[in-house]
């Protein structure tokens, strides 16, 4: 059979199995329990055979989501949950060890950052790292280093990992190689093309796509051989050993830790991703449009956005995303301009934490987000006081850099 494209392959996933009545749009599964006419049936299930028991450990609504996600990622499986920082949390706290050594990358999301402080007080061992430089990966690595970590995209700062050079690295030396592939999403990148062993989405962001709802996901792409990896526990060295860090991962990250992603919100987000290409180009459009428009602008110091050609790792960024460099930017404002007057001159633009929404959203990313990680650290991760994070989203072109340009104009004529 034909392989269909991307936007098919999502909307025609739940038909792969019956619909009950023949609905065009799969139902959502509320229940929280699912019995069965045959007590051998039941413990089957609990043994490891394909079903359904409580919904902490999945529905069938968060199986039809992982379904497409895991198409989309062009992987093997997935596990859904609750958030992304869940998905994030379940990858680090059910495949890391105390003695265990996480290189990662010094660019990433503020949250994951605090995330890993808190592995290392249970006594994982974190080095961070510029990972726009794979070299500097490879000189951070130790005998116990298991596993690497990178953002594609980093949020806030648009740096782009040396994602190609990272994939060959930890395949030579059979590290876990886990990517965050958030800000990119899988209609831009897929981890799988570098070599990742998993990938994770916050599909609160652009996957969801409608900022209805909260979840993460983990993608195995099959690529990784855990049958020398020591934190895997007996019980889940059960079938091919390429599927035993989801396996892990599913059964201590939802069963154990609860991170689960309830049937609502589920459902919204797989109706959002069917949308995914068709908002996506528009969020990319609209991004390099206005990243142009500000970097010529009176008002405007510097844009950080992959799509200029002075970005630091636009080739890279080039080469890896398909001509695409996502909605995500960072702009600071000339020396006259206070960035919380300009903010609040803005009125189509709303001041908002969040990205991938829609709607487009901007924030004054060292008082907000990363506030609570101090000058010092901010320093570490490019961000300088004046740093206003900037999620583009699908309005029209023209109402987008208009209002830009009327909030600059007013504060330099103030
Ligand atoms: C938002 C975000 C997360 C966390 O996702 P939530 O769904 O908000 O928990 C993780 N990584 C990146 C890059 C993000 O932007």
């Amino acid at each position: 059979m034909k392989k269909n494209g991307f936007t098919t392959s999502i909307l025609h996933s739940d038909r792969r199995s019956p619909i009950e009545h023949g609905a065009v749009h799969k139902p959502m599964h509320t229940a929280s329990e699912y019995g069965y006419e045959d007590a051998r049936e039941l413990a089957a299930v609990f043994q490891g055979k394909a079903g359904f028991t409580y919904a902490r450990q999945g529905t069938p609504t968060t199986t039809a989501l992982e379904a497409k996600i895991t198409g989309m990622e062009g992987g093997v499986s997935s596990v859904s949950f609750a958030t992304g920082m869940a998905a994030l949390s379940a990858i680090f706290g059910t495949l890391l060890r105390a003695g265990d050594h996480l290189v990662s990358s010094q660019f990433i999301f503020g949250n994951t950052t605090s995330l890993l402080g808190t592995m290392a007080a249970l006594g994982v061992e974190v080095t961070f790292v510029d990972a726009t430089d794979a070299e500097q990966v490879r000189a951070a690595l130790r005998p116990n280093t298991r596993m690497v970590f990178v953002e594609t995209v980093a949020n806030p700062g648009t740096q782009v990992a040396d994602l190609r050079g990272i994939g060959a690295l930890c395949k030579q030396h059979n590290l876990v190689y886990v990517i965050d592939n958030t800000l990119t999403s899988p209609w831009m990148f897929r981890g799988i093309d570098v070599g990742a062993a998993l990938v994770m989405n916050s599909l609160s962001k652009y996957i969801g796509g409608h900022g209805h709802a909260l979840g993460g996901s983990v993608t195995d792409t099959g690529l990784y051989d855990w049958s020398g990896y020591a934190a895997i526990h007996d019980a889940y060295k059960k079938g091919p050993p390429t599927g035993w860090g989801l396996l892990q991962i599913k059964k201590k990250g939802l069963r154990d830790m609860g991170g689960t992603l309830a049937a609502e919100p589920a459902h919204r987000i797989a109706v959002g991703a069917e949308t995914l290409a068709l908002r996506m180009r528009q969020h990319c459009n609209n991004a390099l449009a206005l990243a142009r428009f500000l970097q010529g602008h009176d008002g405007v110091s510097k844009v950080y956005y992959p799509g200029l050609e002075g970005h630091p790792q636009h080739e890279r960024a080039k080469d890896l995303f398909g001509g695409r460099y996502g909605a995500l930017m960072g702009v600071e404002l000339v020396d006259g301009i206070d960035c919380f007057e300009f903010l609040n001159r803005l009125e189509v633009v709303i001041l908002a934490t969040h990205l991938g929404d829609t709607r487009t959203l901007a924030l004054p990313a060292a008082h907000t987000i990363y506030y609570e990680m101090g000058p010092a650290r901010r320093a570490q991760m490019g961000i300088a006081d004046s740093f206003l994070r900037i999620s583009v989203g699908i309005e029209d072109e023209a109402d987008l850099l208009g209002d830009f340009d009327q909030a600059l104009h007013a504060c330099l004529k103030a």
